[in-house]
């Protein structure tokens, strides 16, 4: 059986290896994989930036965005085989510790979590795996391969839901949000803004191609002239660049009660932080961060991608590798919004069948 592996901290040790066949133990599903998504945290690793092994071993297999097809369910399961699941990236720390141990593993409070795929734990980049049931949700089989879009869509889902928690301080109904950075988060963040706001603004650096074609054909305003060409204020910004500059103009983007949440990775460096801080406390800005997401969420998410439009959410995927071809999938097309591998074809009988 074929796995994507890497050695964490070394560049240039992406292989395609020869894995023995999972071994479900009780309480676990045996699952094949149907796709793999590629996100930026997966070059990180690939960079040798970012990324452990399980313990006590070199190799990790790669990739944390995945949809998989149900082999084997263990005794009682509310799984059948041939239904289809979206596998969960984090595992709660074993202490645990409080949020952990109430299945809110994705707010830890002492960072011994494990991800897989990312940290200490194996990824989904692989035939087969063994997967306990309840780091498993179900995808209904409209959603099908696009359920790789799951977990990416997760962490939208929870940056919403702290968002309306948030929003929910004061009587507040927020009518306009400006996404920043149209890559799959921006894009998903997009799409779950418009179930709540009338009007979303995108906003990108790239003139033409699908990200201004996705944006508009779901209802929002795409702008690639940059935040000083967006004459408007918003109730909510969602940040997900991760551009330090956008970050910190992002604020004077609000209007009164704004909220800014930051989805994208920060790099290093500030500038005008004083100034900052000031437009925050005198209009009552809240900014927070997010990242990864609990059950919740990746249930939330499942329904959201169920009941939205499948052509534009294959449009999203614009580059499909299929597994053979591997190597090609995890070179950076900048362009691309969304890179998958296929293990699968899309509707090939399962080797269950
Ligand atoms: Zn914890």
């Amino acid at each position: 059986m074929i796995a994507v592996c890497i050695e964490p901290g070394s560049s240039d040790s992406l292989r395609l290896e020869d894995r023995t066949e999972p071994a479900p133990g009780p309480g676990d599903l045996l699952v094949e994989v149907l796709a793999v998504g590629i996100c930026g945290t997966d070059h990180e690793i690939i960079e040798g930036d970012f990324g452990h092994p399980p313990p006590g071993r070199d190799r990790l297999v790669l990739g944390h965005e995945a949809v998989a097809r149900v082999l084997g369910t263990p005794e009682g399961s509310r799984f059948e085989v041939g239904d289809l699941v979206a596998p969960i990236v984090r595992r709660p720390d074993p202490l645990p510790c409080p949020p952990c141990a109430v299945g809110e593993w994705d707010m830890c409070q002492n960072g011994r979590f494990a991800e897989a795929g990312i940290r200490g734990l194996d990824g989904y980049a692989t035939e087969r795996l063994a997967l306990p049931e309840e780091f498993a949700v179900p995808v209904v089989a409209a959603t099908g391969a696009l359920g790789v879009l799951v977990e990416p869509a997760s962490v939208v889902a929870k940056a919403w839901e702290h968002i309306l928690h948030i929003g929910a301080r004061a009587v507040w109904e927020p009518k306009t949000a400006l996404v920043t950075g149209a890559g799959p988060i921006g894009l998903l963040a997009a799409l779950f803004a418009l179930d709540h706001c009338e009007q979303v603004y995108v906003l990108d650096r790239v003139a033409d191609g699908t990200k201004p074609a996705l944006v508009g054909d779901l209802g929002a305003i795409y702008q690639h002239e940059g935040l000083t060409a967006i004459d408007q204020r918003f109730d909510v910004v969602i940040e997900c660049t991760g551009d330090t500059g956008l970050m910190l103009e992002a604020p004077e983007k609000t209007r009164p009660n704004g909220i800014v949440c930051l989805a994208g990775v920060a790099g290093e460096g500030s500038s005008g932080a004083a100034g900052f801080a000031r437009d925050m406390v005198l209009e009552n800005r809240t900014m927070f961060g997010t990242v990864n997401a609990n059950r919740r969420h990746y249930e939330q998410a499942a329904r959201v991608l169920a009941a939205a439009d499948h052509s534009w959410l294959e449009r999203m995927i614009d580059r499909r590798v299929p597994i053979d071809d591997w190597r090609d999938a995890f070179r950076r097309e900048p362009d691309a919004v969304k890179t998958v591998i296929e293990f699968l074809p899309p509707g090939s009988p399962s080797a269950a069948s």
